[in-house]
């Protein structure tokens, strides 16, 4: 026998052992450095196909999706269309994503790109909600974060990295998972370059981290560490080909440059008068919304290249009056809904007046932060009666009303005496929605 007959190999690619390749041994074999990581590889996409499974068997429709966000946000339409279709697309293209990567439909020579989303709209109109509502029906991991908060790395504030860490750590460190995740940038807005010019100045926070977040966007394999840093976590790659990638913003005078690019005459083109919330007085900034294209977006600041990585825009409209009333009692978790349960804690019914609500929204109205504005109007509605109705005793139900006093409307608290279970009784046959026969029946 000679002696390369003895000589120790892999037991999976057959390579002999040398000081340059050491191998590991088990009770029958051996193995080296290269099929241990090849194995892993093997192994991670096992995990990978999993999710796929569990993902083929649960993806929802458009429809479906849409009808979820109903039940969350109330009217923009348009933005829930073209958010549910763009979100099916792009778990429908990663579900058929081969083992090797390639696309399915590979002989037709279509490469379906990602359908990242760019929404514009004013500020407290839904954009983060419809993102939030989202993620709930989709199961994937999601990240919301402030581009405000970001800077290009090296310099002071959280660099774009930051935010692949918080997905990783919402996919409870499931690369896999979070490679498969949702990234929400809000105020994108904020990004935009001060001037077309070459600037004097480098801008760390604004176009500088467009770039960054471009890199991000266009899929780039980032070092992150899994863990606690400082406990030595473990280092993971992270791949962001297929995080979808979703950015909101006010954009605030993006109507004007709307304007400016068309001519009035041509203002009734391509506008759709179905998605209109209301025909308030806001309307002509919601149809030049509607209208606009990726050069509004370059004029208003952001670089060409980063509006391109966002090939589906749409827009969410600002919110009426009548949106506002319904936002207060519609949704699963309506504001309405929410001061309702906290009462029932104390065993107390609360109601309000159409009067009141009509009142509420209109206060929030004005203070043009959408519907951002109610609960604080709430809030200081109701703060009086939450801070003395726990130390009071025989009270049923409270009713909130508008009164006029000196010629000014004035929110009251009317407190009603008596048993709930009376009340309970008196009101079996009202349903809980209508705040106005409710009311009425009160007072009788
Ligand atoms: P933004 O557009 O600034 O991201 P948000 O989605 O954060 O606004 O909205 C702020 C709050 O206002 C939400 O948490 C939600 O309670 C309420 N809200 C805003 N728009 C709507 C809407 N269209 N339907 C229901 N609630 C809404």
């Amino acid at each position: 026998m000679t002696d390369a007959t003895n000589k120790a190999q892999c037991s999976f690619c057959g390579v002999e052992k040398s000081p340059e390749v050491p191998l590991i041994s088990g009770n029958n074999g051996m193995i080296c450095e290269g099929c241990v990581s090849l194995a892993h590889q093997v192994v991670s996409s096992w995990g990978r196909k999993k999710q796929c499974a569990t993902m083929i068997n649960s993806l929802k429709t458009p429809l479906e999706i849409k009808e979820h966000l109903d039940g969350y946000v109330i009217g923009q339409d348009e933005a829930k269309e073209t958010l549910s279709v763009a979100v099916y697309t792009h778990y429908l293209r990663l579900l058929n994503q081969g083992d090797d990567e390639q696309d399915l439909n590979a002989d037709t020579g279509a490469e379906l790109e990602k359908s990242n989303v760019l929404m514009a709209g004013p500020s407290g109109t839904g954009k983060t909600l419809l993102v939030k509502s989202l993620a709930r029906i989709i199961g994937v991991p999601i990240v919301i974060a402030d581009a405000t908060t970001l800077t290009q790395a090296g310099y002071v504030g959280d660099d774009v990295d930051s935010v692949l860490q918080r997905l990783l750590e919402a996919a409870d460190g499931d690369v896999n998972r979070a490679e498969w995740g949702i990234v929400y940038i809000d105020e994108i807005d904020k990004l935009a370059r001060t001037s077309n010019g070459a600037a004097a100045v480098r801008d760390v926070s604004g176009e500088g981290v467009q770039q960054a977040l471009l890199k991000m966007v266009e899929g780039s394999q980032v070092k992150l560490t899994k863990g606690d840093k400082r406990r030595g976590g473990e280092e993971v790659m992270i791949d962001t080909t297929n995080i979808l990638f979703i950015v909101g913003g006010a954009f605030p005078g993006l109507d004007k440059i709307v304007s400016e690019r068309i001519q009035p005459s041509k203002r009734s083109i391509g506008f759709s008068a179905s998605n209109m919330v209301s025909e308030s007085s806001k309307k002509s900034n919601n149809e030049l919304l509607a209208m606009m294209s990726p050069e509004d977006f370059q004029m208003f600041g952001i670089i060409p290249e980063f509006i391109g990585r966002f090939p589906i825009i749409t827009f969410l409209q600002e919110l009426d009056i009548d949106a506002l009333l319904r936002i207060l009692q519609e949704p699963k978790n309506a504001l309405v809904r929410q001061y309702r349960q906290l009462f029932k804690y104390q065993g107390v019914k609360l109601e309000f007046t159409d009067a009141a609500l009509r009142r509420i929204a209109q206060k929030a109205l004005d203070r043009g932060t959408g519907a951002r504005g109610l609960r604080g109007i709430m809030e200081s509605v109701l703060r009086k009666t939450m801070f003395d109705l726990p130390s009071k005793t025989g009270i049923s139900t409270c009713i909130v009303d508008e009164k006029e006093v000196n010629d000014a409307a004035e929110f009251i608290v009317e407190e009603i005496l008596g048993s709930s279970e009376e009340m309970e009784h008196n009101h079996a046959s009202h349903s809980h929605d209508d705040d106005s026969e409710m009311v009425l029946s009160n007072k009788n």
